[in-house]
């Protein structure tokens, strides 16, 4: 990469999390420059989306790649996944120049890791994508029902957020029943609009905003929800506010506005900084750690590595509940933010798998055979 250059990168890694490997993948012919970036593969391959992105610069890219896939560690560790922390990104614009040649050539670069890593969709890629990138090698998640794969994860985010307004309830107010509850959902999106469908089901009290009307008005007259409008949200007067759209919606300003008692939804990086997760517990409103509640999707794809069942995604996803429990027993145990508490829970797994690994125990099954063996028939 030439605009950082040997030492700068080495710089940047070290700087974002001690990643184990970075690879960087470069295919003049068809104009391919991606990243990709392997954080952590004590709990099994690293696992985590290519994301398709016109980064202004090169140092952007890399940066980009090394936080979200540590992300993907900790996300993994705390969903009780026998998986790492990986992520790619592709540096270009994906509405002009995403072709076959680009994806089958990045394809063969996820490849030469042997399954070290393995990719699935995220921002500005599809299942179409996923499907050149099968083309030339197993190690891929997210590809059509028709060839074995798992299809959209929404619902199953959704679900695994519905289990985590369950447990946070359960621990705030005291009570295993939704019913009655007042929830204000941000965003109608895919995961907002499946989490609505599960609540109006729990007979709760729904409060909805999104900045497409036409979803809003959807929603509305289906589930005869309290509709306010996107700048209003935040503010409601709630049991649960769910953010199910944008990151960093608890920041210095919305912090003054929340009147409600528990946080739990399915947007990524809710928190601006983590400063702002001590501000909610000193408050005295619950925060479901972002990434311990909208772990459902990872969940789906996990189980598309074992030979996809959506019942048994469904299933799986209900562990969103004990390990939001758990987060939160953690939290009481050291006095410290969920937020904090949830890092410390990958940390703990992470560092007690890694020392039963140790030791030699002869040769234990090959995990995850399943993909290659649906591509070898
Ligand atoms: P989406 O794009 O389908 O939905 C987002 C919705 O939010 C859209 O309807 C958009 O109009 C709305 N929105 C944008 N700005 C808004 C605002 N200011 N106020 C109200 N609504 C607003 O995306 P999605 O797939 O539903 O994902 C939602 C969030 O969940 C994202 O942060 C995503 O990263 C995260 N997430 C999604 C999945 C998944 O399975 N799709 C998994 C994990 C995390």
């Amino acid at each position: 990469m030439s605009s950082t250059g040997f030492k700068g990168s080495f710089e940047l890694i070290s700087q974002h999390g001690e990643h184990e490997q970075v690879v960087f993948c470069h295919n003049k012919d068809v104009g391919l420059k991606a990243i990709i970036a392997i954080h952590n593969t004590t709990l099994g391959p690293a696992l985590g989306g290519t994301r398709m992105w016109n980064y202004k610069t090169e140092e952007d890219a890399l940066i980009d790649v090394l936080r979200l896939s540590k992300g993907m560690t900790y996300k993994a560790a705390t969903a009780g996944l026998n998986l790492g922390g990986g992520k790619a990104v592709i540096i270009g614009d994906s509405k002009t120049q995403k072709t076959e040649g680009l994806f089958r050539a990045f394809g063969r670069f996820v490849n030469s890791l042997n399954g070290r890593y393995i990719t699935a969709e995220d921002v500005g890629t599809t299942v179409r994508e996923m499907e050149y990138v099968f083309a030339e090698t197993p190690w891929v998640t997210g590809i059509p029902k028709a060839i074995g794969g798992s299809g959209d994860p929404s619902p199953y985010t959704a679900h695994g957020v519905l289990m985590g307004i369950k447990a946070s309830v359960k621990e705030k107010l005291g009570t295993d029943s939704l019913k009655g509850l007042r929830i204000a959902v941000q965003g109608l999106g895919n995961v907002g609009f499946h989490l609505v469908e599960y609540l109006a089901k729990e007979q709760c009290q729904l409060i909805i905003s999104d900045i497409d009307q036409d979803k809003v008005k959807r929603v509305a007259d289906i589930y005869k929800a309290q509709v306010v409008a996107p700048d209003q949200i935040a503010a409601m007067e709630c049991d649960v506010f769910a953010p199910c759209a944008l990151g960093a919606v608890v920041n210095d300003q919305s912090l003054t506005k929340f009147k409600t008692q528990i946080i739990c939804g399915g947007a990524n990086n809710q928190l601006a900084e983590a400063r702002h997760g001590d501000a909610l517990r000193e408050l005295g409103i619950l925060y479901a750690p972002d990434y311990v509640a909208n772990a459902g999707g990872l969940m789906n794809v996990f189980v598309e590595l074992e030979g996809y069942s959506p019942d048994r995604a469904l299933d799986k996803t209900t562990q969103v509940y004990d390990n939001l429990m758990r987060v939160f027993t953690i939290a009481k145990r050291d006095q410290i933010g969920t937020h904090t508490a949830a890092d410390r829970m990958a940390e703990e797994r992470i560092q007690t798998l890694g020392k039963v690994k140790q030791s030699h125990m002869g040769l234990s099954h090959r995990p995850f055979a399943t993909l290659r063996e649906i591509k070898n028939r």
